[in-house]
This record gives structure tokens, C-alpha cells and sequence, in this order.
């Protein structure tokens, strides 16, 4: 049992720490091993039957990967957690727990564009039928329920296109009818919002993500029960091999350490963007839950304690002056991934969303015009000044050189 920590900015720097008896080190050490050595043949035996305490192998748990595990546990106010290779990893082990052929899973019909590839062409594969709804539809989930559903999963606020789900509703609607809940929570991370508090059986996160915080890592992790994580890393997770490394596990422990303030900040500036972006003549449409006409602002304070750093925006002329503009931004990196210190520009259409076809995207309320950019943390003035000349060049140099999906060198 770790120690717990009243105030999250605290849990962030404390949980979870296992104190390290021989040399006293104040950080966590990594150990970098693949293998544990037995006293004997007896305690090896003794570990493999569960009958003794202690490691056996680096895929089945490490000392490093355990600490970062209880501490993320700990943030999301979940009894236990499985750290995964990537946050994929962590969407395969929590639904491939949960689902056999024959079982009936429900979507939210917008997901990140993995997580609804994997539901959509390998699950279905496997004889898992699949239902995927509107969840921002008031009884759209129930609707959908059948005799043989076990699993609603979804993540909120939404990849790309930043539609909020009520968790408080998923989480009665779950309970109800005696299905488990899946929440992918990347967007927001445990500063800003728990689905267990909701009820949420299980929540996910591309630990790639705010979790690391440095864009130096693929990771995930699964946070649950302690009999579900159990379930999830010695009936999947072992067998699928798609565990975390040490030294990830310390680098994303390092940059916990920092997560409360960096999120605050990429809320903080996200927020003015988002707000020049509104007011900008050649924006079109912003979709950020932090505005006050977006559909999910209601649940700003309640659900969530602030909208993350993710904006998604469309600019009036289309795909391809999207595409001038993506181009013309010199201090935004060209990037999927957010999260990151560094402000990141995509288009999902063509890039994260791509597993979804054309007519799939638009069934899904996901524009072909939408660009997302991930707010990082520099000084909101220069992310705007970015913006605000890419967004001014983009009509003049599109006539000059033609619509081009090359990055326009002369901004420099
Ligand atoms: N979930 C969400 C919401 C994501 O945005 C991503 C990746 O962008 C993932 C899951 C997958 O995470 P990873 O890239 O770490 O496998």
C-alpha cells in the first residue's frame, strides 16, 4: 500500500514511491534488467504459482515500471494500474480483457483513429460485434444495448474533433445494465478530470501523451480495480508481450513530476488561443470545450476542471487553404502526438484519422477540413504571432506558388 497525497500536484511528485533502502536515491532508480535472479529453484517455483512475493521477468513486472504504475493508480483515484508498451497497447489489453466472440461492444463513433481501426478491423475479425453511436446523444448508448453487450467504450473530450461525453451518464447507463466502461481519459489527464469518480470502470491513457509530457516516449497505461488489473496483466497483457520498459517508466515518472503545472499552463494558453481563433476573420469554425458556445462547456467545472490543450479549428476555404496554412506555421512543429512542450499542427483527416475512410470520417462528425494543433508551452504571444502569420499569408502565398503540401521555406 502507498502512501496517499490529498492534493494531486503533491500525488504527482510523491505516489507511489517506493523508498530505496540501500543508497537512499531521491529519484527512482531504473532497473534496467530483463530477468530477476532466484535464491532457488523453490522461490522460482514459489513465484511462478503466485505463492511468493518478488519479480520473475521484466514482462510480467519490473520494480521501475511498478512505482510509476501506483503513482498513476494514485492520480486517477483507481486502486491499481498495468503500464503499457504505447497508449495502443493499452486500448488492446483493456478491451481484449473484457471481450470474447460473440460479446457485443459499443463505440463512441468518433475515437482516435487507432482505437477505432483496432474496434472496427481486428475485433470484428475475431467475431466481436461492434455498435458505434453518438454518445453526445441523450439514450443513444441504451438504445444500442443488446442481450450480449459487455463493453461501452469511449474517450472524451473527443479525438479530433473535441465533442464532450457525459461521464456521469456512461458511468449510470454502465452500472445499470451491468457493462463494464472504458474511458480513454489522453486528452485531459487526471489533473483535469477522473472518470473513476463517475463510476468509470476503466481508464486509459496514451501515456505518450501530458502523462510524459516531453515528447521523448510511446507509452500507456490501464488504471482499474486491482482484481481487474490482475485480470488485465496476467490473462492479456503477459501474453501479449505489449508491456512497458524501464527507462520509460522513468522518464514519464520525471515528467510527472511537472504535470500539474504544465497542464494548467496548456489549459491557460490554450484558452487565449482558442479566443484569438474565435475572433479571427478567417476562421470559420473553433472547437475547444473552453468556449463558451461549444456544446461541452456545461460540463466545464463539473466533469472536467479545465479543457486541455488540444484545439481543433477549421479556416474558411477549405481543405486545401488548411493545408497552405499547416504549411506556413514556422514555431509549430508539422506533428501528430500533443502534449508536448513543443506547440504541435496536423491534419486529421489525412494524418491520426486516416484509418477511417472518407465516408466513415463524415459519418463521424469528423471534418476533412479540421486542423488540430496541440497548444505547448511556450509563450502564448509567440503561438498566437505564429498563427496569426501563417493564417495572414496563407491567401497571398497560395496564388503566388499554387495550394502546396510543402512547407513554404520563405516564412522563415
Ligand atoms: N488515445 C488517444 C486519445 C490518442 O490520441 C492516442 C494517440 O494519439 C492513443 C490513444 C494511442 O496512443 P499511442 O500513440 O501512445 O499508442
Amino acid at each position: 500500500m502507498t502512501k496517499t497525497y490529498k492534493h494531486i500536484e503533491t500525488a504527482t511528485i510523491h505516489a507511489g514511491k517506493i523508498k530505496d533502502e540501500q543508497f537512499g536515491s531521491l529519484t527512482t532508480p531504473i532497473y534496467q534488467t530483463s530477468t530477476f535472479v532466484f535464491d532457488n529453484a523453490e522461490q522460482g517455483g514459489d513465484r511462478f504459482a503466485g505463492e511468493a512475493s518478488g519479480y520473475i521477468y521484466s514482462r510480467l513486472g519490473n520494480p521501475t515500471v511498478r512505482q510509476l504504475e501506483l503513482k498513476v493508480a494514485q492520480l486517477e483515484g483507481m486502486e491499481d494500474a498495468a503500464a503499457t508498451a504505447t497508449g495502443m497497447g493499452a486500448v488492446s489489453a483493456a478491451l481484449l480483457t473484457n471481450l470474447s466472440a460473440g460479446d457485443h461492444l459499443i463505440a463512441s463513433k468518433a475515437l482516435y483513429g487507432c482505437s477505432y481501426s483496432l474496434i472496427r478491423h481486428q475485433l470484428t475479425r475475431f467475431g466481436i460485434e461492434v455498435s458505434f453511436v453518438d454518445m453526445t446523444v441523450n439514450g443513444a448508448i441504451e438504445n444500442a444495448i443488446k442481450a450480449n453487450t459487455k463493453v461501452i467504450f469511449a474517450e472524451t473530450p473527443i479525438n479530433p474533433n473535441l465533442d464532450v461525453i457525459d461521464l456521469d451518464m456512461l458511468g449510470n447507463v454502465a452500472n445499470k445494465h451491468n457493462l463494464i466502461s472504458i474511458v480513454d481519459n489522453t486528452f485531459l489527464s487526471p489533473i483535469l478530470q477522473q472518470p473513476g469518480k463517475f463510476g468509470i470502470d476503466i481508464v486509459i491513457h496514451s501515456a505518450t501523451k501530458y502523462l510524459n509530457g516531453h515528447g521523448d516516449v510511446v507509452a500507456g497505461i490501464v488504471c482499474s480495480s486491482q482484481e481487474m488489473i490482475e485480470q488485465i496483466k496476467l490473462t492479456v497483457l503477459k501474453d501479449i508481450g505489449a508491456t512497458m520498459s524501464p527507462h520509460d517508466a522513468w522518464l514519464i515518472l520525471r515528467g510527472l513530476k511537472t504535470l500539474a503545472i504544465r497542464v494548467k499552463q496548456h489549459c491557460k494558453s490554450a484558452q487565449i488561443v482558442a479566443e484569438y481563433l474565435q475572433s479571427h476573420p478567417k476562421v470559420k469554425q473553433v472547437y475547444y470545450p473552453g468556449l463558451e458556445d461549444h456544446p461541452g462547456y456545461p460540463y466545464m467545472g463539473t466533469q472536467m476542471l479545465g479543457a486541455g490543450g488540444v484545439i481543433g479549428f477549421e479556416i474558411n476555404g477549405g481543405i486545401d487553404d488548411g493545408k497552405t496554412m499547416i504549411n506556413a506555421t514556422r514555431l509549430f512543429s508539422i506533428a501528430v502526438s500533443l502534449g508536448d512542450a513543443e506547440s504541435l499542427i496536423q491534419h486529421p483527416a489525412s494524418m491520426t484519422h486516416s484509418p477511417y475512410s472518407p465516408e466513415e470520417r463524415q459519418e463521424a462528425g469528423i471534418s476533412d477540413g479540421l486542423i488540430r494543433i496541440a497548444v505547448g508551452l511556450e509563450h502564448v504571444d509567440d503561438i498566437i504571432a505564429d498563427l496569426d502569420q501563417a493564417l495572414s499569408r496563407v491567401p497571398q502565398l497560395a496564388k503566388q506558388i499554387g495550394v502546396t503540401n510543402q512547407k513554404i521555406a520563405d516564412c522563415a
